[in-house]
């Protein structure tokens, strides 16, 4: 069982409704895992206490969550919360009504179009949206505005592989299930860390292995958590997945092992792909080019070949390239040349990275793209995509794509943009192109949840939307399974779904076709068009227009069907009963792929240098990634004291022979420079970066760091085919970053707002949120006694109300302060030697107490536990709240061996499995500390 995280929201009507418990089963919002989410609601004196456990019954992942999802019920606070529809930019900005604001937009948007034309308007929305959502949106701009100026940030993520797979099937889709991992014999991973970034598919694979003689090869240019339990780990040079399984597909021909019946039947065009591939067919060549070593290259080709059952699957580090299409289509040839698709347990696997990726998809979310699987290029695609709204004009041409959207942004060439969901400013690359693009535009609408991130900051027009838990509609997850997020909450303040926000602009431009009441009325509009002149018979004839991608099925769906939606894969061609649920687990059983010959398609893929190579200037490759306990820009997993400690500040990591080539040291502070830009993080030495090469998370925002946004440094060429940025290859110089000194201050939570604007004194500075208390690491090149002169006047503890304590000592460099209000701990303070700083989860303990007594001042001030004994160490396993000492000390008295030793002593472990690859870590340092 989980251990619960609860959350206290107030509601008027709760004393009336004191006990009530109501349990609603929704999907998270987080990955494209999509898991099933049971939340419960129980009214209480002072609100509303939420709940949320795995769902059992749901298919993707039967009761288990991981620690992002565990802890979902700690973001559904209020505080960061934009509540009502606000109007102006900076100080202008004021609250005003939606009436208003809504024909605002729509007077600004038809000015435009009367100004300047149809194309110098645009929209970026967000793989976070729901489908319902995303259909009204593309139904707006590529109906009835008339251009394709939309695109999303799933553009970021998956666009590599929806390109792949039309290329290769005709067609959008992920030909395989989750199931599938139960029962293949070979799992291969590409640029993908499982095990942090869609860590129940990884939990899933991980129980199939011990439970059969499943073998695990990760290919990545990393030792990440997820490469701990692989059978073969291919530390392959970025870039080079096109070598490696161009290399493969030569291998597989050489060496006679291609399923002969299948080629010939179900597929065309292999010779272009071997003559593209004829420079790999030498595999010395390969292994010197991808820098993986001949043996375990052999290794890998062989298993390939001599396993029926393989499942490739593939993620950021395949799609996140400007070669990422072809590095796919690679990937996808091997298994068409082997026949290992649309079989159990054999299939490449594209796995999304956002909860509903694969939903945007299916509306048409991206710029080249039409609704319902159609062509945006095709004149029969506009045509039936036209008919079926009967909409007054449709988009003919492909619209801007993310990156070139905001340098249009910047250019000029737009001038309104309306954003939805997403925070550009942190996540695109060269970041501040976007920053000085939205700067520069004359017109920014802003739909999101919280008043205030880096992008909200730019825009003329914030719109409150509804957050997860208030929202009502459908998701579709990395397998093509439709489930319903579902309203749990109601909707705080003035805030509305974003479908609604876009029919009444609109309705108000004076278009028909708006009249939505409910998601339940878009996912019927939806499911009617994914049907409309869409029939299997029609599969061979190119004037029809057939894709799988069909919710025949769930036309006419009624409200309660609807509401009582269980998780359903598409295509869905019969009225669902519980019998034909599970009718599309497998796609291509057949060999009828949607390319209109039906077969599916070798692409010729050749290998390409990447645009920017290193250079004595930048000389090493910096990579950019996720991290285990948070999403995206932190909006809402930085609200979660539980998910903030795993990794506490924006840091990258090092090889230790690259940091003394470039001076830096563990836990120092250094500039990362790029030709695009800087940023300011904390070194971590890893012997698992390759020598050459950093890695650095993408999650910290300007709401969170002084200078944390990676994307600033980020490399902004795209793949020319699918657009997608280049996050995982961008060329960088590193150096220390000195600072005379620095510090760690904790302030008790409610009072972080007096420190803002101190925070700008500050020269580096980084913030997470901990139980009770906010932490700031602080570092400067100002004088200190000026430093703490300043935070003690933006600080209003001169009150003499406030007791400060200090200690300091000038030969050391030490300076500590604790400020206490009636007995009850308000603040310390820490400027000493970074070795000398406070254990910080020690401190934030004491903020929990409510009185400290003499002897935890005194320990408090100085800086030092009274006794190791009282103090379990920076948190492991957040399900179960063990810290890392505890297990050090458990594993060292118990002579533990094994994980599950642990989970058997102290639980943790026991629940999401997030942790595991940290326990095992440690138990190894044990070991090894044992042998010394
Ligand atoms: Fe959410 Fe975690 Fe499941 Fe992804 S794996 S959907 S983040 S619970």
């Amino acid at each position: 069982m989980n251990t619960i995280p609860c959350v206290e929201l107030q509601s008027d009507s709760a004393d009336a409704m004191n006990g009530l418990i109501q349990t609603t089963q929704t999907t998270c919002p987080y990955c494209g895992v999509g898991c099933g989410v049971s939340a419960t609601v129980q009214q209480t004196a002072s609100g509303q206490k939420v709940t949320v456990t795995g769902d059992r019954e749901h298919p993707a992942n039967y009761g288990r969550l991981c620690i992002k999802g565990s802890n979902l019920a700690d973001t559904l606070g209020l505080d960061t919360r934009l509540l009502e529809p606000m109007l102006g930019r900076g100080d202008l900005r004021q609250n005003t009504t939606w009436e208003h604001v809504t024909e605002h937009i729509a007077a600004q948007f038809q000015q435009c179009i009367d100004r300047y034309g149809r194309e110098s308007i645009a929209f970026y929305v967000s793989g976070q949206l729901l489908t319902e959502d995303y259909y009204v949106v593309n139904k707006l701009v590529k109906g009835y505005l008339g251009t394709a100026n939309i695109d999303t940030n799933s553009r970021l993520c998956m666009s590599s592989a929806v390109a792949a797979h039309k290329r290769s099937f005709g067609e959008d889709l992920v030909p395989a299930s989750y199931t599938d991992f139960e029962h293949t014999d070979l799992v291969v991973l590409v640029g993908s860390n499982t095990a942090w970034c869609h860590p129940v598919l990884y939990q899933r694979i991980m129980q199939a292995k011990t439970e059969r003689d499943l073998k695990v090869i990760v290919i990545d240019p990393r030792f990440t958590a997820t490469c701990e339990q692989a059978d073969l780990h291919l530390p392959i040079l970025p870039g080079q997945d096109v070598t490696l399984f161009n290399g493969l597909l030569q291998y597989l021909h050489q060496q006679g092992h291609h399923d002969h019946a299948f080629v010939s039947a179900h597929t065309e065009n292999l010779d272009a792909a071997l003559v593209a591939s004829q420079t790999e067919s030498d595999i010395t060549l390969v292994a010197e080019q991808t820098g993986i070593s001949l043996e375990k290259l052999q290794q890998f080709y062989q298993l390939f070949a001599a396993t029926d059952k393989v499942m490739t699957l593939f993620s950021m580090g395949v799609n996140q390239s400007s070669q990422g299409v072809n590095k796919a289509n690679a990937i996808i040839n091997c298994h068409l040349l082997t026949g290992k698709i649309g079989k159990i347990g054999a299939a490449p696997f594209s796995m999304t990275g956002q909860p509903n990726a694969m939903g945007g998809r299916e509306v048409g979310g991206l710029a080249n793209m039409l609704a319902a699987h159609l062509e945006l290029d095709q004149a029969l695609h506009q045509n039936i995509v036209q008919d079926f709204w009967q909409s007054p004009r449709i988009a003919t041409q492909a619209g801007l794509k993310a990156v070139d959207l905001f340098q249009a942004v910047e250019s000029g060439q737009i001038k309104a943009i309306w954003i939805m969901a997403t925070n550009p400013v942190v996540s695109l690359p060269d970041a501040d192109q976007v920053r000085r693009a939205l700067e520069k535009c004359d017109f920014v609408v802003v739909s999101d949840i919280c008043q205030n991130t880096d992008t909200t900051a730019f825009a003329d027009v914030l719109l409150p939307a509804l957050g997860w838990g208030e929202k009502d509609g459908t998701v579709t997850n990395s397998e093509r399974r439709i489930s319903r997020q579902r309203a749990f909450l109601g909707a705080p303040g003035q805030s509305q779904a974003d479908w609604w926000a876009i029919c009444q602009v609109a309705r108000k431009m004076g278009f028909s076709g708006f009249d939505f009441e409910n998601a339940h009325q878009i996912f019927q509009e939806h499911a009617a068009l994914s049907a409309y002149q869409n029939s299997e018979a029609s599969q061979c004839d190119p004037k029809k227009a057939f894709r799988y991608f069909n919710l025949s099925g769930l036309v006419g769906i009624s409200k309660t069907d609807y509401d009582q939606l269980q998780p359903v894969q598409w295509p869905v061609l019969k009225p669902l009963n519980d019998l034909n649920l599970q009718q599309s687990e497998r796609l291509f059983t057949q060999g009828q792929y949607s390319h209109a010959s039906t077969k599916a398609k070798f692409v010729a893929t050749s290998v390409v240098a990447p645009v920017h190579a290193t250079s004595t200037e930048y000389p090493l490759i910096l990579n950019t990634g996720r991290i285990r306990d948070q999403w995206h820009t932190m909006t809402r997993t930085g609200l979660s004291a539980q998910l903030t400690t795993h990794r506490a500040e924006p840091y990258c990591e090092i090889h230790p022979q690259d940091a003394l080539t470039y001076g830096v040291k563990e836990h120092g502070l250094v500039e990362l420079q790029s030709r695009w830009g800087t940023c300011v993080l904390r070194v971590q030495l890893s012997e698992g970066v390759r020598r050459g090469q950093i890695f650095a998370p993408i999650h910290w925002s300007d709401q969170f760091a002084s200078d944390a946004r990676i994307g600033k440094v980020v490399n902004p060429v795209v793949d020319a085919i699918s657009g997608e940025p280049e996050f995982k290859h961008t060329p960088v110089m590193i150096e220390p970053f000195y600072t005379q000194w620095q510090g760690v201050l904790f302030i008790r939570d409610g009072m972080q707002h007096l420190i803002q604007a101190g925070l700008k004194q500050i020269t580096w500075w980084t913030t997470l949120k901990m139980t009770q208390v906010h932490r700031y690491e602080i570092a400067g090149r100002n004088k200190l006694e000026q430093v703490l002169h300043d935070l003690k006047t933006f600080l209003p503890f001169e009150d003499a109300s406030y007791e400060w304590m200090s200690l300091n000592d000038a030969s050391m460099h030490m300076s500590h302060h604790i400020v206490l209000k009636d007995g009850i701990l308000i603040a310390s303070l820490y400027i000493a030697p970074i070795e000398m700083l406070p254990d910080r989860d020690w401190v934030a303990q004491l903020f929990k107490r409510e009185r400290l007594s003499a002897l935890h001042r005194k320990a408090l001030l100085a800086g030092m536990p009274m006794s190791m004994a009282n103090h379990d160490g920076p948190l492991v396993c957040s399900c179960f709240k063990v810290g890392k000492n505890k297990i050090i000390e458990t594993i060292k008295t118990q002579k533990i061996t094994h994980e599950k030793q642990v989970t058997a002593c102290l639980k943790a472990g026991g629940n999401c499995g997030s942790c595991l690859p940290e326990i095992r870590g440690l138990i190894k340092q044990c070991q090894q500390e044992a042998e010394v």
